[in-house]
């Protein structure tokens, strides 16, 4: 056992400086895709207008990034484990930590802050390169300006989130926290209460006081536990509080 430790130590930190490599691959790939998707927009919008609709779209956009950020937070605290495969370590793992050590993320580099979030993006974004028709049609056009901006919102999102742990953010960021732009930490702070079962959305948070309200996720919990068998039946949070369920 004294001598497995450090082996396993080894392997550890080889695994995470891969990641962090993968991360890093993940950051240039979404912003090559941005890009590509960005001038297919570009092209839409010289073709059909609609200009006078882009503000609109953003402000749409940034609140389904934060609805979006909010499901997957929900899934990835309350379902699987460091175990699962492929996601365990790499996305479920840094969730369930986070709990137990929630300043660990303003330790965190821009890359492993922000590449998981890209990675996640990637697919979606090939496939809308690939096949929407973003540069030929308007809907194209509007759903292709609509898909870009939530991207780069969920790139924003775990940043927002660093920001909201940091003891002193920068004072432009601490303003954006105040004006309610960007998750701020007394927001945050609800979701970092044991048993950490609501407030889940981390953009900015706009969806929390009316999915609390509705005990959406508490629903949503209990029925994906219901219909997905092999899952405990009971809610985390009726079990004992453990993160890792
Ligand atoms: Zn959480
Ligand atoms: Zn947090």
């Amino acid at each position: 056992m004294i001598q497995e430790q450090p082996v396993q130590q080894e392997s550890e930190s080889r695994s995470s400086r891969s990641h962090w490599l993968l991360e890093l691959a993940g950051i240039g790939a979404f912003a090559v895709l941005a890009v590509l998707i960005g001038q297919q927009i570009y092209q839409g919008a010289a073709a059909f207008g609609y200009a006078w609709l882009l503000p609109a779209v953003a402000v749409a956009a940034y609140l389904a990034a934060d609805l979006a950020s909010g499901l997957v937070h929900f899934l990835a605290d309350n379902f699987g484990s460091e175990e699962t495969p492929i996601l365990g370590p790499n996305f479920i793992g840094p969730f369930r930590d986070h709990h137990v050590d929630p300043a660990g993320i303003t330790r965190n580099d821009f890359v492993d802050n922000n590449g998981n979030n890209c990675l996640a993006s990637i697919p979606f974004m090939l496939l809308v390169w690939l096949f929407v028709p973003v540069a030929a049609t308007a809907w194209g056009y509007l759903f292709g300006a609509f898909f870009l901006m939530v991207c780069l919102a969920v790139f924003l999102t775990n940043q927002f989130h660093k920001w909201a742990h940091m003891e002193a953010p920068p004072g432009w960021v601490r303003r954006l926290q105040s004006w309610g732009l960007v998750l701020s930490r007394e927001h945050h702070d609800v979701h970092h209460e044991s048993p950490y079962d609501t407030y889940y959305c981390i953009t900015v948070g706009f969806w929390n006081p009316l999915l609390d309200r509705t005990r959406f996720f508490e629903r949503a919990e209990r029925l994906i536990r219901r219909t997905i068998p092999g899952t405990d039946p009971l809610l985390r949070s009726e079990r004992d509080g453990s993160l890792n369920g």
